[in-house]
């Protein structure tokens, strides 16, 4: 029996390191706008983090989304961002 290897990411909120399609990437691409990526697949710099708004907000308070995406965030974007991290932990 073959064991597939599973690709795990680190959720930039709490740090837990988890299979990667459990986790939601956000994906800053090359014009520097945001997108919560549900299929993985676009390019770009991007950061993972679990289905979780407390995941989300613990990586906004420590700044580790900002600096993983290498761009500030405003707060609008942060809470549309919010709003899509949410919906998809449902
Ligand atoms: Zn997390």
């Amino acid at each position: 029996m073959k064991q597939r290897k599973v690709p795990m990411r680190t959720c930039v909120g709490c740090r837990t390191t988890r299979p990667k399609r459990e986790l939601i990437r956000i994906v800053r691409d090359p014009q520097g706008e945001l997108h919560v990526d549900g299929t993985g697949k676009l390019s770009g710099r991007g950061a993972y983090i679990c289905p979780s708004a407390e995941c989300f907000d613990a990586a906004v308070k420590g700044k580790r989304l900002e600096k993983a995406l290498e761009r500030p965030i405003g707060p609008d974007l942060l809470e549309a961002l919010r709003e899509r991290v949410q919906a998809l932990s449902q």
